[in-house]
């Protein structure tokens, strides 16, 4: 989880994404992990997933009703229903059921599309999953390449946040709720809030310098803003979200 620190000591984790009612749609963003990958790694997409198969499918605990596509639904939205699916960037944790939403239109760095179809780092290329985002070239489904700032309803309530290192094209995600205030869905910015203060990165960041000064600028709108982080695998952060339906307002 950060490089050089606690060599053998597993870190539990989970894969979320979030859901955002906005008065024009509902939005999503991320979609976990492929429930279909795990249960057939060897077949999923044209490059499969072997590297999951191998070293970790046995490590990773999910039941179908975990899909996106299935949590959604029980939260009581319709998947045709979500009008934007952002995400955060092309890991197979966060793009799993991308498929699912062929209605919604997808909000994705250029700079994400563009390694995920050829990832130079061989470490980096274990993690995008061609069965996950394949189906963005198929034209069933809408994806709209941004880069830089982006916000999503034009009115400042979501806003696409670049911020490169752990991949290329990583964003975070600024919310504007009412009572709430500002919420930045950092993704995998850091791994853990300790990573985040600190500025570790895990061995396999796309870039870690450019890591560290995406790091820096989230902290920085976490201080001038007053905003609440949350960070996907940083168990604690996970926890402090209300359990669904009950949500931030
Ligand atoms: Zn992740």
């Amino acid at each position: 989880m950060m490089r050089n620190q606690k060599p053998g000591e597993t870190y539990p984790s989970l894969t979320p994404f979030y859901v955002v009612d906005h008065p024009e749609g509902t939005v999503l963003i991320d979609t976990g992990t492929s429930y279909e990958m795990l249960q057939n790694p060897e077949e999923y997409g044209p490059y499969g997933a072997g590297y999951i198969s191998e070293f970790a499918a046995d490590e990773i605990e999910m039941n179908e009703d975990q899909k996106a596509a299935n949590q959604v639904t029980d939260l009581g939205y319709d998947p045709d229903e979500i009008e934007y699916v952002v995400m955060t960037h092309l890991h197979l944790d966060h793009a799993g059921d991308i498929r699912e939403f062929p209605d919604s239109e997808f909000i994705v760095q250029q700079d994400e599309l563009e390694y995920a179809w050829w990832p130079a780092d061989p470490i980096q290329q274990n993690l995008y999953v061609e069965g996950d985002f394949g189906v963005f070239h198929s034209s069933e489904y809408s994806v709209t390449a941004i880069s830089g700032n982006y916000d999503v309803f034009g009115d400042g309530t979501i806003e696409c946040i670049p911020t490169p290192g752990h991949s290329p094209g990583h964003q975070a995600v600024r919310v504007e709720l009412e009572d709430a205030g500002t919420v930045i869905l950092g993704a995998d910015l850091a791994f853990t809030q300790e990573a985040y203060e600190t500025e570790l990165q895990p061995a396999f960041a796309w870039d870690t310098e450019a890591a560290i000064r995406s790091n820096r600028k989230i902290r920085n709108l976490e201080r001038t803003e007053d905003a609440a982080v949350y960070l996907a695998h940083d168990r604690d952060h996970f926890e402090e979200l209300p359990e669904p339906p009950e949500s931030l307002v």
